[in-house]
């Protein structure tokens, strides 16, 4: 009868032990998870941070004309996309139409207001 009850106990002990297995198995599991998105976050943010500090140096050699909407450039006086320089970073020179400037990247139109 001891024997049966030992057997019993030992039984009930290794049920927990595999549960409590069971557990960290899944918490390793999450905690792997965590650290390939904190990585994923990290690549991220450097990216967002590289881009960024690199439109504010290329947007330092421009100002931006409220009137027409569009970067001039501050050496050359060439008229540039402001939606190219602002979203992808991309210095993209404007092309003179008859009623204003057109972006050959993105094709936004830039209505000159004088005419
Ligand atoms: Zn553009």
């Amino acid at each position: 009868m001891d024997e049966f009850i030992l057997i019993k106990e030992i039984s009930l002990y290794v049920s927990l032990i595999c549960a409590i297995l069971l557990l960290i198995v899944r918490l390793y599991k999450r905690v792997l998870a965590a650290e390939n998105e904190k990585r994923s976050l990290e690549g991220l943010v450097t990216s967002l941070l590289n881009k960024y500090s690199n439109r504010d140096s290329i947007l330092s050699h421009y100002v931006f004309d409220t009137r027409r909407g569009i970067y001039q450039h501050k050496v050359n006086g060439q008229l540039y996309c402001h939606k190219c320089l602002l979203e992808k970073t991309h210095e993209s020179p404007l092309e003179t139409q008859t009623a204003g400037w057109s972006c050959p990247q993105c094709g936004s139109f830039y209505r000159n207001p004088d005419k």
